[in-house]
């Protein structure tokens, strides 16, 4: 039988490696929600057919609009079903889950 102080040693040491596996949990989602949200925007700027295109390489029929310009349809139906989906679509807080209509998004939707 193990001593208390033994136990309480070893209680100390499984909860340190916890501790450390946690961290490393956080760091890993951290990571993948970014990655997430990249795939998202990029997707955004593909249509359905988006294969025919490199992701992430803006060649010049690149889809991403003009600043000033319009978004393209499917980009813009992409937009439109990411937001039903339950995400951000607008500039402030793309990607991120939402919980309730956000007026941003909507406005990008009417343009
Ligand atoms: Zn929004």
């Amino acid at each position: 039988m193990i001593s208390l102080p033994e136990r309480l040693g070893l209680m100390e040491k499984s909860l340190r490696l916890l501790q450390e596996e946690l961290g490393q949990v956080r760091r890993e989602a951290k990571t993948l929600e970014e990655e997430n949200r990249r795939l998202r925007r990029q997707l955004c700027w593909l249509g359905d057919d988006g294969s025919r295109r490199q992701p992430g390489l803006p060649g010049e029929d690149d889809p991403r609009p003009a600043p000033d310009g319009d978004i393209a349809r499917p980009a813009r139906e992409n937009l439109a079903r990411l937001y039903q989906e339950g995400f951000h679509i607008c500039h402030q807080l793309f990607g991120r889950e939402r919980e309730e209509e956000c007026l941003f998004c909507q406005g990008l939707l009417r343009k």
